[in-house]
């Protein structure tokens, strides 16, 4: 989103990826209604709700057998009052496919970074593998979008905080079926979570495990496996022997953490590489993207005539340090009480927070802007040469 900003007004941009394609399975399927309303102000909205996606204007939990409404997107203050559920791997597509359109974009897809080139202090480039050998680029500003594994991060030596993540997600996919029950969400029961996400011929499930306790499940038999899946989603009796083998069922590991610094002379971190997101509440897709229009806003134009100042890059910092604070906290909280801790452990019984969100409709649209539009919502304003 950051390359396809900075292209459009003019800055050039080469994006480097790693791998081959978009088509990773881990990072979560929300557009949220935030990122449909940059898609509106980049002019981008109807063609990208051509793409194939499922629009969830509430959000439901089966909470020990009961049914809440947690969250209802219908009265957010802009023009889609829905998260669209769409693969990642097709959000990223059709973004780079527009993004290609501006002749300062270049996408290098299989070049893998694996350092970054330095003129004393400053950072001046990186270090690419490819298919072809290394190669150097040049920059005048290296902005690391790499995720919560981000080399660019570690070779920056920035400073990382970590605030401990109690949870792992196991995630696999079991086939859908035409009179499967509508599912949005996610059912949480006696302190367990499973979530399922509708990807038209599959279901997509996440379940949470505590930290490192995946290798504790593996030693027992797959079919207790299968059947504590079964105790959440039933009708999908028919279909959990598909996961006949521990490789169909991938370990993602869970962290949030922070750097201290997001940037130094000539380097910037946003997203995950700033900040790694857990999925509680499904905002970390949200966030970056966040942070990738408030860069555009506050570098492209000085970008367009060359390097940018630390205390330009500390800007950008400043403004999305504390959403990204405000959220991770919340995340925190969610691990603690929510699904780890004791908030859902009673047989049956429905958490008081739980029971007002069923009671009181209004309440829900609390979790709705925050999660479908979060705290200080960035609009795009950087404009073209
Ligand atoms: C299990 C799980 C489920 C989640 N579900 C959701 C959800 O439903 N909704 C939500 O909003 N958030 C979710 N999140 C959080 C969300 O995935 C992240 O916050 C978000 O993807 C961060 O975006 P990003 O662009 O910073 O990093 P990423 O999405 O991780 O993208 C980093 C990109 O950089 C590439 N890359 C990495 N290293 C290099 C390198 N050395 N050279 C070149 N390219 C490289 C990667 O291949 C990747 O394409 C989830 C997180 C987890 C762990």
């Amino acid at each position: 989103m950051a390359g396809y900003l900075l292209a459009r007004a003019g800055v050039p941009v080469i994006v480097l990826e790693k791998h081959a394609d978009f088509f990773r399975d881990f990072r979560g399927d929300t557009i949220h209604p935030s990122t449909l309303e940059l898609m509106y102000e980049l002019g981008l909205l109807d063609e990208f709700l051509k793409q194939p996606h499922q629009e969830v204007r509430e959000l439901r939990a089966l909470v020990n057998g009961h049914s809440v409404p947690l969250a209802d997107f219908t009265k957010l203050p802009t023009r889609c009052k829905f998260i669209a559920f769409m693969p990642q791997w097709d959000f990223l597509n059709f973004l780079s496919m527009k993004a290609k359109q501006f002749p300062d974009f270049r996408l290098l897809m299989q070049h893998e970074v694996v350092d970054l080139t330095f003129d004393q202090q400053r950072v001046t480039g990186v270090r690419a593998k490819t298919a072809r050998g290394e190669l150097q680029i040049r920059a005048d500003l290296v902005i690391g979008a790499d995720g919560r594994h981000s080399i660019v991060q570690a070779r920056a030596g920035l400073e990382r905080q970590e605030f401990g993540a109690p949870i792992d997600v196991l995630w696999m996919r079991i086939s859908k079926k035409q009179n499967d029950p509508q599912q949005s969400f996610g059912f949480f029961q006696h302190g367990k979570l499973l979530v399922l996400l509708d990807r038209g011929d599959y279901w997509q499930c996440g379940f949470v495990i505590p930290k490192g306790g995946f290798d504790e499940i593996k030693t027992r038999r797959l079919k207790q496996f299968q059947n504590e899946i079964l105790t959440f989603a039933a009708f999908l009796r028919d279909r959990v022997a598909e996961l006949d083998d521990w490789s169909k069922i991938k370990l993602l590991t869970v962290q949030i953490n922070r750097l201290r610094d997001w940037c130094r002379d000539g380097l910037l971190c946003v997203g995950d590489s700033a900040h790694a997101m857990s999925p509680a509440g499904g905002v970390g897709i949200n966030l970056a993207i966040q942070d990738a229009v408030a860069t555009a806003n506050l570098l492209a134009e000085k970008l367009r005539n060359g390097a940018v100042s630390v205390d330009d890059l500390r800007k950008l910092q400043a403004r999305r340090e504390w959403p990204t604070r405000l959220i991770q906290a919340m995340q925190v909280f969610i691990h603690r009480r929510v699904v780890t801790g004791q908030t859902l452990r009673g047989k049956n019984s429905l958490p008081i927070l739980f029971r007002l969100l069923k009671w009181f409709p209004v309440l829900r649209q609390i979790p709705a802007r925050f999660i479908g539009i979060g705290p200080r919502p960035e609009h795009y304003w950087s404009r073209g040469r």
